[in-house]
């Protein structure tokens, strides 16, 4: 599902130039899991960040459903986004003023799911989440736990191929990582999506199918 060539991304700031990924090379195949590994500053989120075609600056090939991101147009990159990529981050960016269920509804509507679908499929999700109880709630009613559960189900709301995952347990304390990082793997194996999990947890990467790590600008 995905195909990574030769990335490059350097930073200028104030007249020196960082060169953070320096030819990275990556391939997921469909249903992998694959952690990555790296000390901070390392390039971890700079690499999401690519993949995600959340941001350009960018030298080499990534490679999408087999789709060239550097050749796609605005609207195609938005689109190839919202069909073939789910986010999960650190801290849960879900829309506060919204119901666990309309957070998880809403990436749906956009592609113009039927409300009754996008509702069906907000409910299986977080009822496979143990949250059928907390359907109605806001976030700010919801534990941190709670909220990246949430916000896990929100990702694989439009079952994407990738799954990207910034630290998805960075905020939550050990046992609860544990338990959202598990239930993470498992709804993502069951939907059959891959990943690409950012984590500086050797425990919780060990859990995936692959590990690589980010070391002076290249994988390994
Ligand atoms: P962490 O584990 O702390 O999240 P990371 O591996 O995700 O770290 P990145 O956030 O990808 O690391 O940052 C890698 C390097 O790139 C850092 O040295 C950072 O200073 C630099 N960097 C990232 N974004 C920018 C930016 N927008 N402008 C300038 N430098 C940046
Ligand atoms: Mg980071």
């Amino acid at each position: 599902v995905l195909i990574v060539r030769d990335l490059k991304r350097a930073f200028t700031q104030g007249g020196v130039t960082i060169e953070v990924l320096r030819g990275v090379n990556l391939s997921i195949a469909r249903g992998e899991i694959v952690a990555l590994l790296g000390p901070s500053g390392s390039g971890k989120s700079t690499l999401l960040q690519a993949v995600g075609l959340l941001e350009g600056g960018f030298e080499g090939s990534i490679r999408i459903l087999g789709e060239e991101a550097a050749k796609l147009g605005g609207d195609e990159r938005t689109r190839l986004r919202r069909d073939a990529l789910g986010f999960v981050y650190q801290f849960h960016h879900l829309l506060p003023d919204f119901t666990a269920a309309e957070n998880v509804m809403l990436p749906q509507m956009v592609r113009d799911v039927a409300d009754a679908v996008a509702m069906g499929r907000a409910a299986d999700l977080l009822g496979a989440l143990g949250l059928a109880q907390r359907m109605e709630h806001k976030p700010s009613q919801l534990s941190g736990g709670e909220q990246q559960r949430v916000a896990v189900a929100r990702a694989l709301a439009n079952r994407p191929a990738l799954v990207l995952a910034d630290e998805p347990t960075g905020n939550l304390d050990e046992r609860t990582a544990d338990v959202v990082i598990d239930e993470f793997l498992r709804l993502v194996r069951e939907e059959g999506s891959s990943a690409l999990v950012a984590t500086h947890n050797e425990r919780l990467a060990a859990r995936m199918d692959r590990v690589v790590r980010l070391h002076e600008g290249l994988l390994e």
